[in-house]
């Protein structure tokens, strides 16, 4: 997710429904060092989702710009011990494989990206309190701003 400054003009697809309130489709989810932004440096836990509805020129993350069938969950932080599951998943089972992320005083915050993460903006107005209520870290929303009736 980079911020789509020097972009093409955003190209006619149509975004993923966003009525689902309890069911996401992911990328991954796995702990890293943020390379980029006001938290470079630290380590985060990156919660990836998918779709992306700008087509930047400059992408690194075209893999993000729809679901795959499967989504790669780290099991152990930075260990890249990835397990495949199911796409969609569920509310339940996301905030579990977070709680599993994090461990005490490992994570500056929660990274959540995409892919274009206010796709899935439903989701996230459930998602975003409860995961913060569980794990007391700040969250770090990288969005490419341009859908802001989703925010
Ligand atoms: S994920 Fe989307 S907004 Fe981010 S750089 Fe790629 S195309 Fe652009």
């Amino acid at each position: 997710m980079s911020f789509p400054s020097q972009t093409a003009p955003i190209a006619p697809i149509a975004p993923p429904s966003n009525s689902a309130t309890s069911i996401a489709k992911l990328i991954e989810l796995f702990s890293a060092i943020q390379g980029e932004g006001a938290n470079c440096g630290t380590r985060q836990i990156f919660v990836r989702f998918a779709f992306c509805d700008l087509r930047c020129h400059y992408c690194d993350s075209a893999h993000t710009w729809t679901a795959p069938d499967t989504c790669a969950i780290e099991a152990t932080p930075g260990q890249r011990d990835f397990e495949i599951h199911p796409n969609p998943v569920t509310l339940a089972h996301l905030l579990d494989w977070v709680d599993r992320q994090n461990r005490p005083r490992l994570h500056d915050s929660i990274s959540i990206t995409g892919g274009e993460p206010l796709l899935h903006a439903t989701f996230l107005k459930t998602f975003l309190p409860q995961v913060k209520h569980r794990t007391g870290l700040p969250l770090y929303l990288e969005t490419g701003g341009h859908r802001p009736e989703l925010a």
